[in-house]
């Protein structure tokens, strides 16, 4: 599939029988009858599964009926099968989680215990992907016409394939995406539908810096062909663009010349890049006069056959549809999927729809889906389940409502919690339109405060409106509890870009700011000084792409599925943001009437 969305780059190969329209036609067949087919899924499942040893400790003993599945089963999160997951990472080829034989473990970008949670991968899991890819291309298609007439159409793909390690058994372990990446066959597929304007030994290599140079090398080589430009979430196009702000003469030597700059070492990379160039002086003045003139809408300059661009713009990526828009013009900015290491789940079919407030169309016959309804609490910043009748199905869900999504899959999950809080937006035929919310676990807390993504989000783009009027841009922010500060206080990360200096009168206000804006219950900590002042630390511009770059080595996450950590707890990546920490601001003591309004012995009105 060309330039997907999360976790959906498993296999390019396109092996889904019947034309296009009897493709279309069942589509449209599954989402009119999602209830029976959420059914039907799931008697697949459980038939399949049937003598799986941990469907049979839980006393299912072969039954497959939604009542039956539902009494017996518990709603679990991964720390309930870790040891059964080690138990086939080991060696263990028996039917311990799964009837199929594993074909290789993803790494999830979320973790259990501190470690990234290993998810099984069968062949199934692979198939269900393909066949929703299939799908949400036709609707692209249909949508977007391309303007070359190209066996297949050329993108801009800033893909990083990431490193993987064999477990015990043999079995690999890496990346959703590395592990497609590194598959036997995606290099040479026939069938692959688009080409990559890299060469693939781009993709393979291991220094994400040279990869991404090299990307927009090649990209803006081939760039009357690119028809789009993609990565699987949004950073991982935005940060390409800064890259050639700062890179872009070098980037014209090498077009001009036919050569590769020395950054590049890697000498596969090299060889591979060389080999496609060959010196174009008049393309290299072209991009070069483009530049020059800024960099507002420079993609749609640049490449006249873009039809648009593909991502993920949702949740945590959100802050990168300003910066998207400021380079990308006019064109569309398109979500691409939902999904996870777990499972595909949905696909963004409304094209192009808006990029900041996606919907994302659940496929009944990729898994059965359960949701937990979620409410949030008074101050709105924690997911309180609902006590009573809190678990529905996919075509009972209401719209508006907030949910954590579960999946019973046919690669081992059975009611597993995804950990993500989805807004139900909409019905497509019977079958849900949901919005991704954030992921539920990411919180900062000190005390009895906490507060999630999203809310983070707010605030940090609130505090950080004034920036412009001072000639600075906040390019990239994270955030960490310090606990070790007596009382405990929030540390902010901005990055910003300083058209000439920084303006520090107007950052204290802006860390004045971050401090009031939280959620009731840090309010009445700071008042009631169990919560310390803010911390607001401006970091060196780089210092996230540094931070990406120490994630992916160390967790051996392949760059594409990479998210800014918007809340640091790991101690590699917070020495980073310290060390590239140039200054510091804490936030003013409270005004003694906010302090008064705040104070625990305060009425609450
Ligand atoms: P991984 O386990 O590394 O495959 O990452 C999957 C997680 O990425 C999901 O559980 C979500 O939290 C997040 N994610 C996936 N798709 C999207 C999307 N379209 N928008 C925002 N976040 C997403």
């Amino acid at each position: 599939m060309a330039a997907v969305g999360a976790g959906s780059v498993e296999s390019p190969f396109f092996d889904i029988p019947g034309t296009d329209e009897e493709v279309m036609e069942d589509f449209e067949r599954i989402t009119r009858n999602a209830r029976e087919v959420q059914l039907e899924t799931l008697r697949k499942i459980l038939e399949r599964n049937r003598d799986v040893e941990y469907l049979q400790r839980h006393g299912l003993d072969r039954r497959t009926d939604e009542g039956s599945f539902k009494a017996c089963l518990p709603v679990i999160t991964f720390a309930a099968i870790q040891d059964e997951v080690e138990r086939i990472a080991d060696g263990d080829l028996g039917p311990v989680l799964c009837a199929e034989p594993v074909m290789s473990f993803a790494l999830s970008s979320g973790t259990s215990g501190g470690k990234s949670k290993m998810i099984p991968r069968t062949e199934w899991s692979r198939q269900q992907i393909i066949k929703a890819g299939k799908i949400t291309s036709l609707f692209r298609r249909r949508a977007f016409p391309r303007k070359r007439d190209s066996d297949k159409p050329v993108v801009m793909m800033f893909g990083y394939a990431g490193r993987q390690f064999e477990t015990k058994s043999g079995l690999k372990a890496g990346a959703g995406t590395t592990n497609a990446y590194r598959s036997a066959g995606f290099r040479n597929s026939k069938f692959t539908p688009f080409e990559m304007a890299s060469p693939f030994d781009v993709v393979l290599g291991y220094d994400v810096a040279q990869q991404m140079y090299c990307h927009l090398l090649c990209g803006l080589y081939r760039s009357q062909e690119v028809e789009q430009v993609g990565a699987i979430f949004a950073y991982m196009i935005v940060e390409p663009f800064r890259l050639l702000e700062r890179v872009w003469r070098d980037i014209c030597t090498d077009i001009r010349e036919g050569t590769v700059n020395e950054r590049v070492s890697d000498p596969e990379i090299r060889a591979a890049v060389e080999e496609i160039l060959s010196p174009n002086p008049e393309l290299a003045d072209f991009i070069e006069c483009e530049c020059a003139k800024g960099w507002s809408g420079i993609i749609e300059r640049l490449f006249p056959n873009v039809l648009y661009i593909i991502s993920n713009f949702s949740g945590s990526m959100l802050p990168y549809v300003a910066p998207m828009r400021h380079y990308a013009g006019s064109l569309p900015l398109m979500n691409g999927a939902y999904g996870s290491s777990e499972c595909w789940i949905a696909a963004n079919l409304d094209c192009p729809g808006l990029a900041d407030s996606a919907s994302y169309t659940i496929f009944p016959d990729l898994a059965y889906f359960e949701f937990i309804s979620v409410n949030r609490d008074s101050a709105g910043s924690e997911f309180v389940e609902d006590s009573e009748n809190n678990i529905v199905g996919l075509t009972d869900v209401k719209v508006g409502q907030e949910y954590e999504i579960v999946l019973t899959t046919n690669a081992g999950l059975y009611r597993y919690r995804q950990g993500d809080i989805l807004r139900v937006t909409g019905f497509y035929n019977s079958t849900p339109k949901v919005a991704f919310v954030c992921r539920k676990n990411v919180v900062l807390s000190v005390n009895t405060d906490k507060t999630d993504e999203e809310e983070l989000q707010l605030v940090v783009e609130k505090a950080s409106q004034q920036l412009k009027e001072a000639n600075m841009e906040l390019l990239e922010f994270s955030s960490y509890a310090d606990h070790d500060s007596q009382p405990g206080h929030y540390v902010i990360f901005w990055e910003l870009r300083s058209h000439e200096h920084l303006d520090m009168g107007l950052l204290e206000e802006c860390c004045t700011v971050l401090d009031r804006s939280f959620n009731d219950p840090y309010m009445r900590g700071r008042a009631a000084l169990t919560i310390g002042p803010l911390e607001l630390a401006i970091v060196k511009e780089g210092a996230f792409a540094r931070l990406m770059h120490q994630f992916v080595s160390d967790k051996g996450i392949g760059a594409s599925q990479y998210k800014t950590q918007r809340c640091v707890t790991n101690p590699a990546s917070l020495k980073i943001l310290k060390d590239e920490t140039i200054v510091t601001i804490r936030s003013q003591e409270f005004p003694k009437e906010l302090l008064a309004a705040w104070h625990p012995s305060a009425k609450i009105a």
